[in-house]
């Protein structure tokens, strides 16, 4: 399929709808009493600090909802208000946060089924709506709803459209891309779904190992069996690793995304000589400025004396377990949980960790004075993080009366 082609065709479609429908001003308002809090704003106020008895609160001075997520959030409450008796689905969750998902099924905006880990789109009738979410959709779901003639809200965040330009360009040039990514996370789907040739790398390790396949060959049936979830159909190691374009799911750690630019950089200016490197190597910046923010004071954040640190956001949420990394790479007792209620007691929290189990640990919440650490991913709205400051503070004041 022509995708580009395509992605023109659709926008330009009375059915395709990717910028709002009149009721910014009422939506505003209706998200800021949902999703604001007034103990977020004044601790920003107080330089991001917050000292209640035996408790001191630093708050990352980058967190919580980045400007993409609002705009998808608020986009999805002007579909309801525009479309007020029509069917409304996501084609995914429209951010990675458990209440704004809620939010969602209360306004009756209803996610498309997934079936044995497929997506059931037989529940969608023409003139239905169908939003697709922040992260973006595949190209042939979009085709999908076009063809059934539904009404598509595109809330993809622009960031996101960005990369699927690199790597359009890449498939123009006849490049791999390199993604940088899950290559089971949303966005990465969709971003390969407008790729030509393409192999997904998930951290550092892949990377170095696909580039000492470049470099030295290797054994080809381990490659395809390593990476057989995570390159285009008919990937062939020892053809398609010649020219190669680095892109990324906007969501990974930014320190490790440069380091895999420059990994292949180095490799392919190694096998072809620095001469002959326009010829085999692409990138392109396509970090999202929202997610360098965030780790950025994250990494500020983690250089102060924290006894613990909270880390708020979807367990699905690529950017919030960035976040979790950056802590424990640090010793530092770090729990990433989704909302409030995970705290069980002050005795036992229920977290996620970095491997996506879920683990009880107890004793978590330390005697005495203490300096916690908080953050939360770009999809949490302030007031999950002022629920769980909150929790924290009363468990810590029960503790010291008793
Ligand atoms: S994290 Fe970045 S790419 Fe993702 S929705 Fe927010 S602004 Fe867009």
């Amino acid at each position: 399929m022509d995708t580009k082609a395509f992605k023109r065709s659709l926008q330009h479609s009375e059915n395709y709808h990717r910028k709002g429908f009149g009721h910014q001003a009422e939506v505003t308002t209706q998200l800021q009493s949902e999703y604001q809090s007034s103990l977020i704003q004044e601790i920003r106020n107080n330089n991001y600090t917050l000292q209640r008895g035996d408790v001191t609160i630093y708050l990352a001075q980058a967190f919580g909802f980045c400007w993409g997520v609002e705009r998808a959030v608020a986009m999805a409450y002007e579909t309801r208000k525009h479309f007020p008796t029509e069917r409304i689905w996501i084609t995914n969750e429209i951010i990675h946060n458990p209440s704004v998902n809620q939010r969602m099924l209360e306004m009756e905006v209803g996610f498309i089924p997934v079936d044995g880990g497929k997506k059931d789109f037989s529940v969608v009738n023409s003139g239905d709506v169908v939003i697709l979410p922040a992260f973006g959709a595949s190209v042939q779901e979009m085709q999908l709803l076009n063809d059934n003639g539904c009404k598509i809200v595109d809330t993809t965040c622009p960031w996101v459209s960005k990369v699927w330009n690199t790597v359009e360009k890449h498939k123009k040039v006849d490049y791999t891309s390199i993604i940088h990514g899950k290559y089971k996370h949303e966005e990465t789907v969709a971003t390969s779904s407008f790729a030509g040739k393409y192999l997904i790398v998930l951290n550092m390790q892949q990377a170095e190992y696909v580039a000492n396949y470049i470099l030295n060959g290797g054994n080809r049936e381990e490659f395809l069996a390593k990476f057989s979830k995570a390159c285009s159909t008919g990937f062939d190691p020892d053809k398609d690793l010649e020219r190669v374009g680095i892109a990324n799911q906007t969501t990974m750690l930014k320190s490790e995304t440069e380091e895999i630019g420059k990994l292949f950089e180095r490799t392919m200016m190694k096998k072809y000589g620095p001469t002959e490197l326009d010829k085999h190597f692409q990138s392109f910046n396509t970090i999202c400025d929202a997610t360098q923010e965030r780790q950025d004071a994250m990494l500020e954040l983690v250089q102060q004396k924290l006894d613990l640190m909270i880390v708020i956001g979807g367990f699905n949420s690529s950017n919030t377990t960035q976040l979790q990394q950056i802590a424990v790479e640090r010793n530092i007792p770090s729990y990433h949980i989704d909302r409030e209620a995970r705290i069980l007691s002050e005795n036992r929290i229920e977290h996620r960790e970095l491997n996506g189990n879920l683990k009880i640990t107890e004793n978590w919440l330390p005697d005495g004075e203490i300096v916690v650490g908080i953050t939360s991913g770009a999809s949490t709205p302030d007031i999950v993080v002022e629920d769980v400051i909150e929790k924290i503070l009363e468990l810590k004041a029960t503790r010291a009366i008793i």
